[in-house]
């Protein structure tokens, strides 16, 4: 008979970092109430968006991503990314 070894460790550590992923920029790894890389303020200047595969980054790391590649995926999951819910008051339209 072998060890049968059942991890239970793994699920205390899972449970402490149960949301990690939702907290943090899945781009620029930085937490969503901090800076991404080139933030000049945690907030105002680094909204967080979501798509439609439930994955969310800040609005300027997705906007990044999205421009450096020729199709408009997840760079989690590879989906078709579509936002679904935009930080953004609206769009900017002529004022
Ligand atoms: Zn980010
Ligand atoms: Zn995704």
């Amino acid at each position: 008979m072998t060890f049968a070894v059942k991890i239970k460790k793994w699920h205390a550590v899972a449970s402490w970092t149960w949301n990690a992923g939702d907290d943090v920029c899945g781009i620029c790894r930085m937490p969503f109430d901090g800076c991404p890389p080139d933030g000049k303020y945690p907030g105002d200047d680094s909204p967080v968006v979501w798509g439609i595969c439930t994955h969310a980054f800040h609005l300027q790391c997705i906007n990044r991503w999205l421009q450096s590649q020729a199709e408009q995926k997840c760079p989690f999951c590879r989906r078709q990314w579509e936002f679904k819910q935009a930080a953004i008051g609206g769009e900017d339209s002529d004022a």
